[in-house]
C-alpha cells in the first residue's frame, strides 16, 4: 500500500469517517514492517476514547453442559452426549459452583447443543442462580444456543428471550460468530446457523433491550477480507441498534482440534498478527464500539497485557474454571485473582478498573 494511503486510511477514524471494508483488509494484510502506524493510530484512538483505563469483570464460568451434537471442526471441548463423561449439572449445582466464587458480578453460563437438555432445564438453572444470588449478572448463551433452544421448545426466537428474561437472564454471548462469512462456515463449522441468522437472533435481543458481546474466532482458514466482511456485519448491527457492549478477537486454539489436524494447523497465530487485529478493529468500529477485549487465556497474561498498546482498553474477566481453550490445547490457566488482574493493568502504566458485564465501572473494593 502507497505510505500516502495508509496516511489517509488512518486519518479516517479522526475525522469522523469510517473504514470501508477493503481498507480494512488492506491494513490486515500489511506486512511486519508497515505496521507500526496502524499500531500507534489504534493506541492513539483508544487514548482518545478510554484513556489511560483498562477495565476487567469479576466473573466465573459455568458450563452447565459438556455434550453436544454440533460438529464444529474447531472446537475440542464437546462430548457426544452417550459419551460416559457428558455432563448436566443441575439447578443446584449451578448454584454451589457461582457460590464458590463471593463477590462475583458475573456468571457467564453456556453449554453444548444437549438433545438432553431443554430450555425448561436453562430456565431452572437461571432461575435458581438468580434467586440465589440476584445481585450477578447473568451472561449466557450464544446465538446458536438460543436458536437450539427455541426450536426445541416450538417458540419463537422473541419468545424465548422472554422466558430467559422472566428467569433471571441478563445478556446474550457474543459467541457461535466464528467468522460471519458462510463461505468459511460451511468448512469450519457446517451445522451452525448462517450469518444472516445469527444477526437477526442477536439483532432480536436488542431489539427487547438485552445487550451482547461480539466475537470473532480468527487465525485458520479464513483470509484478511473475510476477516474484514465480520467487521462490517459486526459494525452494521451496531450501528442499527447499539446493543454490543465489547468486541472480543479470539485466535484459534488449534493443538486438539479437527480443524487443526485436518488443516496442518500446529500452532496458534504469532501474536504479532493478534496485535494487528486489535490495531485494525479499533480503527474499524472506532466510536461506534468503545470496548475491545484481549484474552488472557489464549494468549497468555504477558502478550494481553502487552495488547493495551494496540488499541485494547479490557482484560476481560477472571473466569474461574475456563475449561473451552483449556480443552483445546490452551496453555494460559484458568482463573485470575482480581487482584492479579488489577496488578497486571498497572505494571503496563495503566489505570485499572473493575466493571460489571455492562461496562458500568464499579468502586468495589479488589479482593486479593
Ligand atoms: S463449538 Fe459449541 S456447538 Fe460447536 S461442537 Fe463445540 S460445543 Fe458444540
Amino acid at each position: 500500500m502507497p505510505p500516502m494511503d495508509l496516511d489517509r486510511i488512518l486519518k479516517k477514524p479522526f475525522a469522523g469517517d469510517l473504514l470501508c471494508e477493503e481498507e480494512a483488509a488492506a491494513l490486515l494484510a500489511l506486512p511486519p514492517g508497515l505496521r507500526a502506524p496502524v499500531h500507534a493510530a489504534a493506541d492513539r484512538l483508544n487514548h482518545d476514547i478510554n484513556g489511560r483505563r483498562v477495565s476487567w469483570v469479576f466473573n466465573r464460568n459455568i458450563n452447565f453442559t459438556n455434550a453436544c451434537t454440533g460438529t464444529c471442526a474447531f472446537c475440542a471441548y464437546r462430548v457426544a452426549p452417550e459419551d460416559e463423561g457428558a455432563y448436566v449439572l443441575t439447578p443446584r449445582q449451578a448454584v454451589e459452583l457461582a457460590r464458590r466464587t463471593p463477590g462475583i458480578d458475573e456468571v457467564c453460563m453456556v453449554g453444548g447443543l444437549n438433545p438432553a437438555v431443554t430450555l425448561d432445564h436453562v430456565l431452572a438453572i437461571f432461575a435458581a442462580v438468580h434467586g440465589a444470588l440476584p445481585h450477578v449478572h447473568i451472561h449466557a448463551l450464544s446465538p446458536m444456543e438460543i436458536e437450539w433452544y427455541s426450536q426445541r421448545a416450538g417458540l419463537a426466537v422473541r419468545e424465548t428471550f422472554a422466558k430467559l428474561l422472566e428467569a433471571g437472564y441478563g445478556s446474550l454471548c457474543g459467541t457461535a460468530a466464528e467468522i460471519l462469512v458462510d463461505e468459511v462456515r460451511q468448512e469450519i463449522c457446517p451445522s451452525k446457523l448462517p450469518t444472516a441468522r445469527w444477526v437477526e437472533i442477536v439483532r432480536t435481543a436488542h431489539d427487547m433491550g438485552i445487550r451482547s458481546t461480539s466475537t470473532i474466532l480468527f487465525g485458520h482458514v479464513e483470509r484478511p477480507e473475510h476477516i474484514a466482511v465480520h467487521l462490517r456485519v459486526l459494525r452494521d448491527l451496531q450501528a442499527r441498534t447499539g446493543g454490543i457492549t465489547e468486541f472480543i478477537p479470539l485466535p484459534f486454539v488449534p493443538y486438539r482440534t479437527p480443524l487443526g489436524k485436518a488443516r496442518g494447523i500446529r500452532e496458534m497465530v504469532r501474536k504479532e498478527k493478534v496485535f494487528l487485529l486489535y490495531a485494525v478493529s479499533r480503527l474499524f468500529f472506532a466510536r461506534l464500539l468503545p470496548n475491545l477485549q484481549t484474552s488472557w487465556v489464549k494468549l497468555g497474561l504477558d502478550a494481553a497485557v502487552e495488547s493495551f498498546r494496540y488499541g485494547v482498553n479490557d482484560l476481560g474477566g477472571t473466569l474461574l474454571e475456563e475449561n473451552i481453550t483449556r480443552t483445546a490445547g490452551g496453555r494460559h490457566g484458568q482463573a485470575l485473582a482480581p487482584g492479579e488482574m488489577a496488578a497486571a493493568i498497572r505494571r503496563a502504566g495503566r489505570t485499572p478498573v473493575r466493571r460489571d458485564t455492562l461496562y458500568h465501572y464499579l468502586d468495589a473494593p479488589v479482593q486479593a
